[in-house]
């Protein structure tokens, strides 16, 4: 059924949103959300949070995250759906995938103190939610606060991505690694935003070819990181590689996300919705 108000892909303060999951199931059924997926970075930890609220506004929950990987020497996103939430190599998984995040932002705080820019760290900081999850967004809040810059993409553009003073490379999960953990728990990998990754058209092709090879079954069609060309680009994508389709804001903030909770074109026709692979795991 491709006409169903899902929305699988938002960010809460468990990582690098700015809102509580129970805030976020008001706000996606609010806005209509019939399915919901809370799918913090490279966490869990707000899941039962995120299922209880959704209950309570009477929405369908799946459980979810977006696992932070690194292929071809690029950072890929992978979000996975509907898996078990207690499953320990899936927490082991994720906890190891953590773990480099508290050095890499002393590292980027390092980096933008040559640039003149004092206390980064410790001004990230201050609006982390989870300290296990320090990430680029809770840097740019502070710059933004600090008034260095208007908002957080001058943030990104200027201090936080390749070539600039506060960028760190960093080496995430492995693609294998990461569709097996979500797999092996009983859930869907889907390949999030993939308009947004810097890729030829050769290393796109081997990244599909490798997701699918290793067990992945989804791409995210219809997401607030795509143009509406890019719905159709990547729905085309989905019918050649034989994946199904999922639909997400990646909401993060009423401030800073152009695309809520819910508010998005329905997926185009002819896709498998990701959602009918879940059946049995809708909550
Ligand atoms: P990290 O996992 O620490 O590398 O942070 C990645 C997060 O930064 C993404 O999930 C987005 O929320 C945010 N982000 C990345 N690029 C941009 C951008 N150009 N403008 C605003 N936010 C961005
Ligand atoms: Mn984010
Ligand atoms: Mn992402
Ligand atoms: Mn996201």
């Amino acid at each position: 059924m491709s006409i169903l108000n899902a929305d699988l892909h938002c960010h809460s303060v468990v990582s690098d949103g700015t809102m509580t999951p129970e805030a976020l199931a008001a706000r996606a059924s609010g806005n209509g959300v019939e399915l919901w997926a809370l799918t913090d970075h490279d966490e869990i930890s707000g899941q039962g949070r995120a299922a209880a609220a959704a209950r309570a506004h009477g929405m369908k929950y799946l459980t979810g995250t977006e696992i932070s990987v690194t292929f071809a020497d690029e950072t890929v996103h992978i979000v996975g759906l509907g898996f078990d939430a207690d499953d320990p190599e899936m927490h082991a998984g994720l906890r190891a995938t953590r773990g480099g995040r508290g050095e890499r932002a002393r590292e980027i705080a390092a980096g933008l103190l040559r640039a003149g820019i004092k206390d980064a760290y410790e001004g990230a900081l201050r609006y982390v939610g989870n300290p296990e999850l320090i990430s680029r967004t809770h840097f740019a809040r502070f710059l933004v606060e600090t008034g260095v810059c208007r908002d957080t993409s001058e943030v990104f553009r200027r201090y936080l991505t390749e070539n600039k003073p506060g960028y760190v490379p960093h080496r995430w999960a492995s693609l294998k690694d990461a569709v097996q953990w979500i797999t092996a728990a009983g859930g869907v990998a889907v390949i999030a935003h993939p308009a947004r990754y810097k890729f030829t058209a050769n290393e796109e092709f081997a990244l599909f070819t490798e997701f699918k090879a290793h067990g992945g079954r989804g791409v995210e069609v219809v997401t607030g990181s795509h143009t509406p060309a890019e719905y159709v680009k990547y729905a085309d994508t989905a019918r050649e590689f034989g994946l199904a389709a999922s639909r997400g804001s990646d909401f993060h903030s009423p401030d800073e996300s152009h695309t809520d909770l819910g508010k998005l074109p329905y997926l185009p026709g002819q896709l498998t919705p990701v959602w009918d692979l879940l059946a049995d795991r809708i909550q």
